[in-house]
């Protein structure tokens, strides 16, 4: 015999698709973020230009995105204003210039 449960089933959780972290890139040479990681990034491969999206105000200046392609890679992942790559030597996006984006 099954004992008679009344006690209130929780609500199924809203299924949530795992969303891709979001990290700001701080430039080294200069202190401004003016790109932010895309779901292409990966932490453990070797940066490219499609892996980066440019924020808004630089957007709204007129920049445009790094190009996505092959050759836009490593070294050439530079900040906008002050044209120093990202990457470290391994081309490689260090942690210490990441900060997470939170979303509301
Ligand atoms: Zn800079």
């Amino acid at each position: 015999m099954t004992p008679k449960n009344n006690s209130v089933t929780p609500k199924p959780r809203p299924k949530r698709k795992p969303t891709k972290k979001i990290f700001n890139v701080h430039c080294t040479g200069c202190g401004i973020t003016c790109h932010r990681t895309n779901e292409k990034f990966k932490k453990d491969q070797v940066a490219k230009g499609e892996m980066f999206d440019l924020l808004d105000p630089w957007k709204e200046n007129g920049w445009s995105d790094f190009t996505k392609d092959d050759y836009t890679i490593g070294e050439n992942i530079r900040c906008i204003e002050c044209g120093t790559p990202y990457p470290a030597s391994d081309f490689k996006i260090p942690d210490n210039i990441l900060s997470q984006v939170v979303k509301a």
